[in-house]
């Protein structure tokens, strides 16, 4: 509840409450469906993720606080990319974000150990991506194989999350097998499952028809009654079987500023960038919040009305912040002063 009403002060501010940071554009994966190495997902101008400037070292760590300075979150997203490429400076940015008492949330393949002493970094959670069972894990997240991410989760109580494609929706039992599997290990605390969101138009054996995506959600509502660690409920379900219309209708895309690896370019609408179907959309956080917002208030008001007229006011404040303090971000100064970084800094 106290969360809720920081978020909702924030809002009122003018400030968005969450803040999304692509710490780096470098993988060493290349998943099938990987939103983030789309040709479209900074937009329809031709740059790519990987073609960003990439920072590290005090460079990374004062540019990332910097954005926290200007953007003042309650909660940050670390993404990439793969944020354990710059595990170094996270060493350095994630007991600073705590001591702000900013709930961060580390996404990772954990294709490297993750740093024991990130265990005890209050107010953190890591989220490691597994998707699907060993053999088709494997196959489309080699190097970071389950053999891998059960040897560097060791000592963690991590997020285990899933994205549902077409075909797992399409094998009988699968979904469940998945959550046994991983309900029985301790290093995990959670389990979430989310459904792959597919661009405007996308033809791909990744996305889900709607007769799939009735089956995943009738099949994890069985699911999370019967498995603990599964992290969600039926009003989140309820919104994946209707996700939000457009960017405009979605709570998450509007609360949650998504920068890019120059700490400059933003990502839009969302995470996902580029012309995400909204329609199709099968993002948990996003889920999550549209049942937020599809709940009314002592029966009568739905959440979403009364956030609609907060986020009306904060836009008046946030534009006269802008009138009155007309600064180049934090980012973009970095982004003209520091030079490029070299591959050599990777030690992946
Ligand atoms: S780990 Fe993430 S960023 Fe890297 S290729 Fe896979 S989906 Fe893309
Ligand atoms: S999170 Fe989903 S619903 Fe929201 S803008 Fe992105 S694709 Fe659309």
């Amino acid at each position: 509840m106290q969360g809720a009403l920081g978020a909702w002060g924030r809002i009122l501010q003018g400030y968005r409450p969450c803040l999304s940071i692509e710490i780096t554009g470098k993988c060493p994966l290349s998943c099938p469906g990987c939103y983030a190495y789309g040709d479209d997902h900074l937009g329809s101008g031709g740059v790519r993720l990987a073609q960003l400037r990439d920072f590290h070292g005090q460079d990374l760590i004062d540019g990332v606080m910097g954005l926290i300075d200007e953007h003042q979150p309650l909660h940050v997203s670390i993404i990439g990319g793969e944020p354990l490429v710059r595990h170094r400076e996270l060493d350095e940015i994630l007991p600073m974000l705590s001591a702000r008492g900013v709930h961060t949330h580390v996404v990772t393949s954990a294709v490297r150990r993750i740093p024991i002493e990130w265990a005890s970094i209050k107010n953190l959670s890591i989220s490691v991506s597994v998707d699907g069972l060993q053999p088709e894990h494997d196959e489309r997240r080699k190097p970071a194989t389950y053999e891998k991410i059960i040897e560097n989760i060791a000592g963690h109580q991590v997020t285990v999350h899933c994205v549902v494609t077409r075909q797992q929706a399409r094998r009988p039992g699968y979904l469940e097998e998945f959550a046994r599997q991983w309900s029985e290990m301790e290093t995990t605390r959670r389990i979430w499952f989310s459904l792959y969101t597919p661009q405007v138009g996308e033809e791909s054996p990744e996305r889900l028809l709607p007769e799939d995506r009735e089956l995943v959600v009738a099949e994890l509502g069985k699911l999370h009654r019967k498995y603990a660690k599964l992290d969600f409920g039926d009003r989140t379900l309820s919104a994946y079987a209707k996700p939000p219309g457009s960017p405009r209708d979605c709570i998450f895309a509007r609360t949650t500023e998504c920068v890019s690896a120059d700490l400059r370019s933003q990502v839009t609408p969302c995470q996902f960038g580029g012309d995400p179907a909204c329609s199709d959309c099968g993002c948990m956080a996003s889920a999550a919040l549209t049942a937020v917002g599809r709940y009314k208030i002592a029966g009568v008001l739905p959440v979403d009305s009364l956030f609609n007229a907060s986020l009306a006011v904060g836009d008046f404040f946030r534009r006269r912040r802008a009138d009155v303090t007309p600064q180049p971000s934090t980012g973009a100064r970095l982004a003209k002063e520091s030079a490029l970084v070299t591959d050599a800094a990777d030690d992946i």
